[in-house]
């Protein structure tokens, strides 16, 4: 049985991270190192992430079962990076069985074969993909974005698209708004329809 390490599980999330109610359930760890990171507590020393198997996290989250069944709602795997958690994901699909909507909040920034894994059970991806610019990207996460764009590809080529929410930030002092223009016609430009347009809010 596969177990990960999870820094929260949070119920009856409504209309947050997808349809209907939701559990957000964040695992530990993530390989980008964004500036303004917003889930900080994926990097805190493993120690303090709660370890669950996926029969735990079943038990945890059924009892919300009604809720989901009725508002089209389930689990949002985010984190940290859920793709690496792939092997988890696929378990806990079979023990939940179809009826539940299972989503991912991803950076996409994994090996190819985390997204072919996950592509015949995941129901809906939020893509969070900062700026197409890889030299932009690389400044504000550390990491190149060759993989982001591969696994873009592998969605599109699955005719995910509307299966996809991409969300473009702007990002104080590292894009502009034509920077995220850019990014937003390239991405239409392969087919990409659904897009979540938001401002980073920084202490200065
Ligand atoms: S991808 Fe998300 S969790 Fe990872 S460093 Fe960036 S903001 Fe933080």
């Amino acid at each position: 049985m596969q177990t990960a390490p999870f820094f929260g599980v949070t119920r009856h999330r409504i209309n947050i991270d997808g349809e209907g109610i939701v559990t957000l359930a964040c695992f530990g760890g993530c390989p980008l190192r964004c500036s303004y990171c917003i889930n900080p507590r994926c990097f805190e020393d493993t120690g303090k992430w709660k370890k669950l198997s996926t029969e735990q996290l079943y038990e945890q989250t059924k009892i919300d079962n009604l809720y989901f069944l009725a508002t089209g709602g389930g689990i949002t795997f985010g984190g940290g990076e859920p793709l690496l958690r792939s092997d988890f994901i696929r378990e806990f699909r079979e023990l939940c069985g179809d009826q539940w909507h299972l989503l991912v909040e991803t950076s996409l920034n994994v090996p190819a074969n985390h997204v072919t894994a996950l592509l015949p059970i995941i129901n809906h991806w939020i893509v969070d993909v900062k700026d197409m610019n890889p030299d932009i990207y690389k400044a504000y996460t550390g990491k190149e974005n060759t993989q982001v764009i591969e696994n873009l590809k592998i969605l599109t080529e699955n005719g995910l698209n509307k299966h996809v929410t991409i969300r473009l930030p702007l990002i104080p002092n590292f894009n502009t708004e034509e920077d995220r223009q850019n990014s937003l016609a390239q991405l239409k430009e392969w087919g990409f329809e659904e897009f979540d347009l938001f401002d980073y809010k920084i202490k200065q």
